[in-house]
């Protein structure tokens, strides 16, 4: 079974941490221990885990990240939205996080970030959970 959601993002780049819709996708499902395969159905997104306890961190990625692939550059691809889809593939469009004693096993100051690269739009998760018996 896939377990889906969506995310609803207000930017043209944004991190949005859904680390707590993906905790409780393994609250419901009562996996004590496992794996959390997450991935991002998009070209133009992707998904990472860094600090989520100073939003500056967060902040400062987006402005670099845009610093270094710039929106406009002359790029081919007639859509006008390369800058996003060089981001998603930097970023990747999946991970994965060990689940033990029913919690998604990140470090201290860890959160799951939703990568925004051309928004504002209504972007899909799907959440693979596969338990240890
Ligand atoms: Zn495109």
């Amino acid at each position: 079974m896939v377990h889906k959601f969506t995310v609803a993002t207000h930017s043209r780049t944004e991190l949005i941490d859904i680390t707590a819709q993906i905790q409780r996708l393994v609250t419901e499902n009562n996996v004590q221990s496992g794996i959390c395969q997450i991935f991002i159905p998009h070209t133009t997104a992707g998904i990472t885990i860094n600090e989520n306890a100073d939003p500056s961190v967060v902040h400062d990625i987006l402005m670099e990240i845009n610093k270094v692939i710039p929106f406009n550059d002359n790029y081919h691809h007639l859509e006008g939205n390369s800058a996003a889809h060089i981001k998603s593939s930097l970023f990747g469009p999946s991970l994965s996080v060990i689940i033990e004693n029913g919690q998604l096993l990140l470090g201290t100051w860890q959160g799951i970030y939703f990568c925004e690269f051309d928004g504002p739009r209504h972007r899909k998760v799907w959440v693979k959970i596969i338990e240890d018996k």
